[in-house]
């Protein structure tokens, strides 16, 4: 049997390394993106991937996404909320809208997606949802109260969901990246990246399929009694 995987985010960066590890061990891979178009068909067309859009924060679209997965590779039995934002400044600068959207997208877009995934797992008895932390979640970072509230939460969201996955044989566990040579990080300037860098004992950025090797472990059939827990990856950084 060919399980399919959702990979929101899945287009590019870490989310793209996902959705080929994943396809490179058997599951039919959908991955979502939200309005970069042209990246999403490049990636579509390199990796035979298919890349379905719409937007995580929208409840509605993502039940309708899911019904067209459904419709077109089958029932999901994995979920990779990986799709995130940051919308960064200290907090008195920190525009209502930034801080909504970075909630919106980053942690509600992970209930949207357990909402419309979660029924069919149950029913079959079988499921993997692995939602994507972040160090600064862990450990806090000047810059993005926002940000790194939504990945705090993700710890509580991933813990909770998992008691009551477990029983429906669907385990939720939390990778939490540290600093990750990808669009998101390119976005860092320069000189606050090279003061970040000085603190990675191992002393570089990872790369996106060193956190995809992790989450495509988790999503194993004998992964089945690791529920709950957070890997962290992130060369040494932040000890958890
Ligand atoms: P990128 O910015 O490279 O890619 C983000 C992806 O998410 C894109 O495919 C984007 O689509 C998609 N996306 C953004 N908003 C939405 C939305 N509302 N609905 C659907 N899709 C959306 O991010 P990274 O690969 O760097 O990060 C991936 C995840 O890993 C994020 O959750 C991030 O917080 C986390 N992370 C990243 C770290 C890093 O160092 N890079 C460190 C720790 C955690 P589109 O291409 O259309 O814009």
């Amino acid at each position: 049997m060919t399980r399919v995987a959702v990979v929101t985010g899945g287009t590019r960066g870490i989310g793209e390394a996902v959705s080929i590890a994943l396809r490179d061990i058997g599951f039919s891979v959908a991955a979502s993106f939200v309005g970069d178009v042209e990246r999403a068909r490049s990636f579509t067309e390199r990796t035979g991937i298919d890349s379905f859009q719409w937007n995580v924060a929208d409840y509605d679209d993502c039940h309708t996404a899911v019904d067209q997965i459904t419709a077109t590779l089958g029932p999901v039995d994995v979920l990779i909320n990986n799709a995130g934002i940051t919308r960064d400044s200290s907090v008195l600068k920190m525009s209502r809208e930034d801080w909504s959207d970075v909630v919106d997208t980053n942690l509600t877009g992970g209930f949207n997606m357990v909402k419309a995934v979660l029924p069919a797992m149950r029913e079959r008895g079988w499921g993997r949802i692995v939602n994507i932390g972040s160090i600064n979640g862990q450990a806090g970072q000047f810059g993005q109260v926002n940000y790194s509230a939504t990945k705090a939460a993700i710890h509580g969201f991933t813990k909770a969901l998992a008691q009551e996955g477990a029983r429906f044989g669907v385990t939720v566990n939390t990778v939490a990246p540290g600093y990750i040579n990808t669009d998101m990080v390119a976005a860092v300037p320069p000189e606050q990246l090279a003061k970040i860098v000085a603190k990675v004992p191992v002393g570089r950025l990872g790369e996106a399929h060193e956190i995809a090797r992790v989450v495509a472990f988790l999503c194993a059939e004998e992964s089945s009694f690791i529920t709950g827990s957070t890997i962290s990856i992130n060369g040494g950084q932040h000890m958890y």
